[in-house]
């Protein structure tokens, strides 16, 4: 049986790394793979998946009423790699998660658990609770703990604690952080 991987890091977790390091491999072996990613991420320019290390590729892109149909997709597809998957809603994961059950079609999605103000993305709750396997990718705070918020800051790197959930672009940035620091603006000594 196909399984949906849920494979979750907080900001710079390499995540989209890891989706192009997968697809990759598969590639190699000279099995092909569709990628997905937000429309709403235009960070690299739409339907494109890209890393801070400057590596990137076009992918397919979806949006809250895309519907995700085992006759939409290819039949040579041995993967389907999601990006950004945070942003999936739950019936999109409810569907994926058939395409793997039931249609043997694995799909692996990557994506961030928690914005920055510490609550769930829809996305990323449905798969914690739909997923087969679920794996968390770490990364590290700048105290060297480890990292599992996200906090939002302003140009003047300045934290931001309100606002809508989704601010892709614009002055904003987010920046990986340990618990302590997420609760009390500060690392712990
Ligand atoms: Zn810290």
């Amino acid at each position: 049986m196909a399984k949906l991987f849920w494979r979750y890091g907080a900001m710079a977790a390499g995540k989209t790394l890891a989706l192009l390091g997968v697809a990759h491999n598969y590639e190699r072996l000279g099995r092909s793979v569709l990628i997905y990613t937000a429309q709403l991420d235009h960070r690299y320019g739409e339907g494109v998946v890209g890393t801070r290390l400057g590596l990137q590729r076009p992918a397919r892109t979806f949006a809250p009423d895309t519907v995700f149909d085992a006759v939409d997709m290819p039949t040579d597809t041995a993967c389907i790699l999601f990006d950004e998957a945070q942003f999936l809603n739950r019936r999109q994961v409810s569907e994926l998660h058939r395409l793997a059950v039931l249609h043997g079609f694995p799909v692996i999605c990557y994506g961030l658990r928690s914005d920055f103000r510490g609550e769930a993305f829809e996305g990323a709750a449905a798969l914690a609770t739909l997923a087969d396997q679920v794996e968390e990718l770490k990364t590290v705070c700048r105290c060297g703990r480890k990292a599992s918020f996200n906090i939002r800051v302003d140009a003047q790197g300045l934290r931001i604690k309100e606002g809508e959930q989704v601010s892709i672009g614009g002055d904003a940035s987010y920046v990986a952080a340990c618990p302590h620091q997420f609760y009390t603006d500060r690392c712990k000594d």
